[in-house]
């Protein structure tokens, strides 16, 4: 008798009714895929404290078929937090992160899985396009990418997305990092294991909204850059130095002069200008030690990632 292994698809959602069951069409169509490779699925939804009936619907997939999995949040933890909870009650042999809203085509799982057969531990996507997404956003995200790579050890693709294929070896060395503030492309990377990568061009969500704007990104990005990079903090340092010489040099400048030409004031414009900035710094510096230290005091409290209303 053949052994059957475990497929667990991971779907995080808030606020998608419209979506829930037309992702399950789209993904059901790799059934016959998966049968012949002896692979059997379960669908995870992770219900991130939707709003409106998204675990309706999925309890209503449920009844037709009972692979599919609900776990429902006692309240809009994330989709950092929904993606843990997923893993962890993932139980397959491999695990997939997919968003439910089809911009992660299902139709390219049976790719994936092939790269997992030849001996990868785990298959990410990236996409080479950013079609239909706002300029600006493009803009800061390829900054935020170029800026990750100079600052952060941590290996961190641009464009790549969370649709991942994994062992369950990898599955279990990212629960093991087990930190409040969760950036997972960083942790992907982190956690090393040899990874394939598979290129697709962007796709546009079918329904419903982007649950991202300009400031959540902007918040995120500061996330991954103080879970990945100590750089920031070097820098406050290096300004500091960098202002001390400069203060030196002024005031040999300025005794010589007085020794020289025996002016001794005048210029008081310049010397404001000179708080300002020097003050200016100061403050940045100490915003910058600020993120550090507000990141370590939500991680101090151990609270736990997401809480569980329901589970079925
Ligand atoms: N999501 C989530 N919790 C949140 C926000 C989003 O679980 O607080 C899910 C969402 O339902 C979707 C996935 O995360 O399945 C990606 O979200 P979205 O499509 O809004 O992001 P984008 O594709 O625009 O980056
Ligand atoms: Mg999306």
């Amino acid at each position: 008798m053949v052994k059957m292994s475990l497929l667990s698809v991971v779907v995080p959602c808030y606020n998608e009714e419209e979506n829930v069951a037309l992702f399950y069409e789209e993904l059901i169509k790799n059934e016959v895929f998966f049968r012949s490779k002896d692979v059997e699925l379960e669908v995870l939804y992770i219900d991130d404290g939707s709003k409106d009936r998204t675990a309706e619907r999925v309890k209503k997939l449920r009844e037709r078929d009972g692979r599919v999995r609900l776990v429902s949040f006692s309240r809009n933890f994330g989709k950092e937090a929904a993606m843990y909870a997923g893993l962890e009650k993932s139980k397959g042999d491999y695990v997939v992160l997919m968003d439910v809203d089809l911009q992660d085509p299902p139709a390219l799982l049976p790719e994936m899985y092939s790269h997992i057969q030849e001996g990868y531990d785990s298959v990410a996507t990236r996409r080479v396009s950013r079609k239909g997404e706002p300029p600006i956003r493009s803009f800061f995200a390829r900054v935020f990418y170029r800026l990750m790579k100079k600052i952060s050890k941590t290996e961190i693709m641009d464009g790549a997305r969370d649709y991942r294929l994994m062992t369950r070896q990898m599955v279990d060395a990212i629960l093991s990092m087990q930190e409040y503030n969760r950036f997972t492309k960083g942790i992907f990377g982190w956690v090393g294991f040899s990874t394939k990568w598979l290129e697709y061009e962007n796709v546009e969500r079918i329904k419903g909204e982007t649950k991202w704007n300009f400031w959540k990104l902007l918040v995120y990005s500061i996330e991954g850059i103080t879970a990945f990079s100590t750089v920031p903090l070097m820098f406050a340092s290096l300004m500091g130095v960098l202002f001390c010489v400069v203060a030196f040099l002024m005031i040999v400048f300025i005794i010589v002069r007085k020794l020289i030409f025996g002016d001794p004031v005048s210029g008081w414009p310049s010397l404001v200008c000179i708080i300002l900035m020097t003050s200016g710094v100061q403050f940045f510096c100490t915003g910058i030690l600020g993120q550090y230290l507000a990141k370590t005091y939500m991680e101090v409290k151990r609270r736990p990632i997401y809480l569980i209303k329901e589970e079925l």
